[in-house]
């Protein structure tokens, strides 16, 4: 058994070994299965006359104001941090406290951070050390291990690195647990493990002025120096918990989704899950296989789109087999796609490049105004939202149930969610909904759940109750210059990013996927992939001017966060609903994820080709020796 920290005699660097995960023999219900039945796989015909007149969006205003206020989530802090527990690994590796130096640290390693490592080793930065709070690599798909967890975005265009791997993905969709173990594959190919300290999580980062270094420091008390710093720590990365009256008396069994306990046994008991948003959706039909009653606490019902699961087809490996570059040219077409509906149930001859464009689009006698436009996208969204009602009526018996699961906002304005089996499931006579709109569950007792005075006893009880969005706890613990916060900065100021991924005052150091950098668009590869090159550009560059610092201009920075706020309000009647993309209704736009689509990378070419925005400081001749 090798040490937890060697030497590698080659290079003199350290060479670390740290994973900690164990395997799960326990596991049901890995992904969507394909179903058969044609009518459950379609969505009915649109209702004929149907538009967004005055009643219909009086309609979805009074939907959306009852909730005003309803959402009140809390951190798993004080008793409730047993939520957080890692149950997928082994204990920590025993390890010394690390008090050395090394380039570039990231922190997280997820898609991003095994990204990130590929790229910048294929750059020829290799003094490269990782920070994840887990046990192993895979992030979103290291903890989240519901039954039933799969992709939502094709996985053809989803997973990274596919033809780097040689690999194709067994279903469209492929399960989490696919997901997970192509990670850790992606991690033994490359050489990842070895630059990784798991169960490390960064507690402070703080810039020294007077080296030119961050302090990196963990809870297993290292204080690392490092040169540059990149955040790839998620979106969707920190659970949060509906603060309900009473969930500490709560004596049976209990978790958070994104910690599934599979050490639970839940053949025959009587479950409650609380939450029905784009996890809920997957785990229910799984859930309702197993356990003897299934109690499903709503507030505000999902929209449930159409999957239609299929396996990868012998024609498609074999076509991919013979076409270089077909992984990045399909995610390039999928990431053409404006419409958060038309990209996922994208067709395969478009993505496959069989055919020019997604669908005919329809030609305007003149150019419409960025209003009318708005205006079109908000009467086509109607009318899908009015086929997906249709169908919650064509599926679910019960009149009263199927009323509950109808949702009345823009499509995509909620996370949207596919699924087959979820509708069905209500028709099973062991479950049960309970419709809690519009303020949700209120009280959990010692036996279970209580609403509007029934209680409903559980055995177990699961909270489905999300993430918080664009908001990990990093951003509450980076020190700049001056001894400035990010939190106070952004606090002060409003959010304030260069193309998401810097921020003024705090030099070397880049967000992926962050705040005004990423969120917005539907595969969420696309954008770790583009400030993965993003980074390894700006690395280059200064290696090419020797130069040791960047940060950003004022002027520039105040530019940018003033576009994303212009492209947040303009789009924002897409997303009038109370959602976690809008804070819950109450962000400041321009403040979360970035929805200027296709026009960060204007910013950016026009930002790499000018150089203008950038302030280059120093010199570096290690950083151009550790690049050669
Ligand atoms: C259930 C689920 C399904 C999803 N499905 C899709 C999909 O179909 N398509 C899509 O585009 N996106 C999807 N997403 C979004 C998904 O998060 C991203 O696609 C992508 O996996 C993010 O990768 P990442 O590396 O940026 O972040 P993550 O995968 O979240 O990884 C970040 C890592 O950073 C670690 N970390 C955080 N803070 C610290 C710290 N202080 N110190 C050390 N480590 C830290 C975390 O432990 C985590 O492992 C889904 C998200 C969820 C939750």
């Amino acid at each position: 058994m090798n040490p937890a920290i060697r030497i590698d005699p080659e290079t003199g660097r350290k060479i670390f070994n740290t994973r900690a995960a164990k395997a799960s023999e326990k596991i049901a219900g890995k992904g969507y299965s394909v179903l058969a039945d044609q009518k459950l796989k379609e969505l009915p015909e649109m209702p004929a006359g149907a538009t967004f007149n005055a009643e219909e969006q009086a309609k979805y205003r009074s939907f959306k104001e009852a909730r005003r206020g309803a959402a009140d989530y809390m951190a798993m802090e004080g008793e409730f941090k047993k939520y957080l527990d890692d149950v997928y690994s082994e204990p920590p590796i025993q390890r010394e406290a690390l008090t050395d130096e090394c380039e570039i640290l990231v922190v997280g390693a997820g898609f991003g951070g095994l990204l990130l490592w590929h790229k910048l080793s294929q750059a020829g930065f290799t003094d490269v050390r990782f920070c994840e709070k887990g046990g192993d690599v895979g992030g979103t798909w290291y903890w989240n291990r519901y039954p039933g967890i799969a992709c939502d975005v094709e996985s053809y265009s989803y997973l990274p690195l596919l033809e780097e791997m040689g690999y194709i993905p067994s279903m469209k969709f492929a399960s989490g647990f696919e997901i997970l173990e192509y990670c850790q594959s992606m991690a033994e190919k490359f050489g990842f493990y070895d630059h990784c300290l798991f169960h490390t999580t960064v507690v402070a980062t703080t810039w020294d002025e007077a080296s030119g270094r961050w302090l990196v420091e963990t809870d297993r008390g290292d204080k690392m120096r490092a040169r540059f710093v990149i955040l790839a720590n998620g979106i969707l990365t920190t659970p949060k918990l509906a603060r309900i009256a009473g969930m500490e008396k709560f004596k049976g069994a209990s978790f958070h989704t994104s910690r599934w306990n599979y050490d639970i046994d839940l053949r025959g008991k009587t479950v409650g899950i609380i939450g029905t948003g784009a996890t809920a959706v997957q785990a229910i039909p799984e859930l309702a296989k197993i356990v003897g009653q299934l109690y499903v606490f709503q507030r505000t019902p999902s929209s449930i789109d159409v999957r239609d699961q299929r396996a990868t087809t012998d024609e498609e490996r074999a076509a991919w087999a013979n076409e270089p570059g077909w992984a990045r040219a399909r995610r390039q077409r999928f990431a053409k796609i404006s419409a958060g509906r038309t990209a996922i149930q994208a067709n395969d001859d478009y993505l496959a490049g069989k055919v020019p464009d997604v669908k005919e689009h329809k030609k305007y006698d003149r150019k419409l105004t960025p209003e009318e436009l708005i205006q079109k996208q908000l009467d086509a969204n109607f009318r899908i939202m009015e086929q997906i009602r249709a169908r919650v009526d064509a599926i679910v018996k019960d009149p009263k149930t199927a009323a509950a699961l109808k949702p009345y906002y823009p499509y995509g304005c909620k996370r949207p969610t596919f699924h087959d089996e979820y509708l069905p499931t209500f028709n099973l006579p062991h479950v049960h909904l309970v419709d809690t709109a519009p303020r949700g569950v209120s009280e959990i007792n010692e036996r279970g759940v209580v609403h509007e005075g029934v209680e409903y006893p559980l055995d177990v009880l699961i909270y489905a109750t999300g993430f918080q969005w664009m908001g990990t706890s990093t951003f509450n613990m980076i020190t700049g210059r001056g001894g400035r916060t990010l939190k106070a900065k952004w606090e002060t100021e409003g959010t304030k990013t260069f193309l998401g991924l810097h921020s003024r005052g705090f030099p070397n150091l880049f967000i992926v996927t962050g705040p005004q950098g990423g969120g917005g668009s539907f595969n969420f590869t696309d954008a770790i992939d583009a400030h993965g090159d993003y980074v390894v550009w700006m690395l280059q560059t200064m290696r090419e001017r020797g130069a040791a610092i960047v940060d950003v201009r004022q002027d520039h920075e105040d530019h940018y966060a003033e576009h994303c706020r212009v492209v947040d309000i303009a789009t924002a009647p897409l997303r009038d609903c109370i959602s976690y993309y809008n804070g819950e209704g109450n962000a400041t736009p321009g403040s979360l994820a970035y929805y200027g689509g296709g026009q960060w990378h204007k910013h950016r070419i026009a930002a790499q080709s000018s150089l203008e925005p950038y302030v280059f400081e120093g010199e570096s001749a290690t950083l151009l020796a550790a690049a050669k």
